[in-house]
Parts: structure tokens; sequence; C-alpha cells
């Protein structure tokens, strides 16, 4: 089950206004499908964005950037209790919880009360934060990449009501930036996937090939699937069988 409290208050790290960031108690992740590009398709979709667009300023920053004001209370039921049972409540430890909480409910600032949800940026925005240098350490622009070359993706996942925000020469100079990125990564499985993946989606069969021939993805059912498609020079994302379990690996 995936299950909400109540949420926290973030301030843009650029105008500082106020926005609504749920959180999660604990998340289930319903029927995944996995991609070969790394990308989890899933049904419910739950989870906080790392980025965030400001309702206020527009801007997009990294969430993590954020500072939390605190936490946005529900209005605890004290509010609604008749004044003999409010002049009782000291004689009572959990009435008298209840008008703390509402005390701090009541201190909770105006502006609040209105803060919209962090919302994640839209495709084409994706595209403008990695213009305006959102990306301003290797491993930020690496996850920006990653999201722009996901974006591109998903018209061939089918069901995406999303067009490609880029150009073909967009799309390509995206990802030969993001495999250079990838290529700094340390000797696992998903970094040799991930690697022999944009090759096969630029068009690069052999050196896809070469890749998927590493000693580490031998007998990998990810690599071998690569390697099919690669060998009929397909260039589509296409349906894998698990990459969650290549976390790490
Ligand atoms: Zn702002």
């Amino acid at each position: 089950m995936t299950r909400i409290v109540e949420p926290a208050i973030l301030a843009c790290p650029r105008c500082n206004y106020p926005m609504r960031r749920t959180r999660y108690a604990s998340i289930h992740f319903y029927a995944a499908t996995y991609w070969s590009d790394g990308y989890t398709s899933t049904i419910s979709v739950a989870g906080n964005p790392d980025l965030g667009v400001c309702c206020s300023c527009e801007s997009i920053f990294w969430v993590e950037d954020a500072e939390e004001l605190g936490i946005m209370h529900r209005e605890p039921e004290s509010t609604q209790w008749p004044w003999w049972k409010r002049g009782l409540a000291r004689f009572d430890e959990k009435a008298t919880a209840t008008l703390a909480k509402e005390k701090a409910w009541r201190a909770i600032p105006d502006q609040w009360h209105f803060a919209g949800q962090i919302e994640p940026p839209r495709a084409r925005e994706l595209l403008w934060a990695l213009a305006q240098g959102v990306g301003d350490t290797p491993a930020r622009e690496r996850r920006l990449r990653q999201k722009i070359w996901w974006v591109g993706n998903h018209p061939d996942r089918g069901g995406y009501a999303i067009r490609d925000p880029m150009t073909p020469a967009q799309a390509h100079e995206n990802r030969l930036a993001l495999l250079e990125l990838v290529r700094q990564d340390g000797e696992t499985h998903k970094r040799h996937l991930t690697e022999a993946e944009l090759l096969r989606q630029l068009g690069y069969f052999d050196e896809a090939l070469a890749v998927l021939e590493h000693t580490l993805l031998i007998g990998n059912e990810t690599a071998v699937l690569l390697a099919e498609n690669a060998r009929a020079r397909e260039t589509k994302v296409v349906k894998v069988g698990g990459w969650s379990e290549l976390e790490g690996g």
C-alpha cells in the first residue's frame, strides 16, 4: 500500500516561495514494466520528483536544494471543541496533546495553506533546464540528460501521450553527451548495459555489440536481448524482463 502523510513545505531555492511536497509513509509500485534504457513504467505513479518547477518564479530546481520550512499539519479536531471541553483539556493528557497540535497548526503561516504542489518539469522544460545550466555537476547533468533521453523514448513505449520534444539532432547530441558521462561510471552491469543501449539507439550497432561482450554481461538476459536488437539494426527502446535487480550490480 502506498500511504501518504502530512506534506512538507519547501522553499523555492530562487524566490523562497513555499511549495508543498507529498510525503510518503510507504510506497508500493504496481505492475512495473522495465525498458532497455533503464526506465521503469508503473501503473501507480508514486514518489517525489527530484526536479521541480516553482509555481511562482517558474525556475527549475533540484528538490534536494530546497530548504524544508516545516510540515503542513492537518487541522486538529480540537478546533471544533466547545469552550467547556477546551477548559477540561488540561486534566487529560491526550486532550492536552491535541491542543498543543492546534497551537502548532495555528502558527502555520497563511501562505502555506495556498502552497501549490511541486510539479516535475515537462518534457520541453527539461531541455530548457539543461540549457540554463541546471545540470551544474557531472552527476546532475547525467541525471538531467537521462531524463531527456527517457522522455525522447516515451513515444516508442506505447500508451504515452508525450511527443518527443527534441529534434533528431538534439536527441542524437543528448545521447552522445550522456554516453560520455555514463562511461565515467564504475564497472557495473548497469553501466555496460546503458552504454550498449545508448550506442544501439545511436545506430552504432558494432560498438554496442562489442560492449555487450563484456565479461560482466555473460549470461545476462537483458544483454542477450539488446544484442539481438543490435544485430537486427533496431534502434527503438524495447521491454526487458527486469532491470531493477541490476541496481548496484
Ligand atoms: Zn521560485
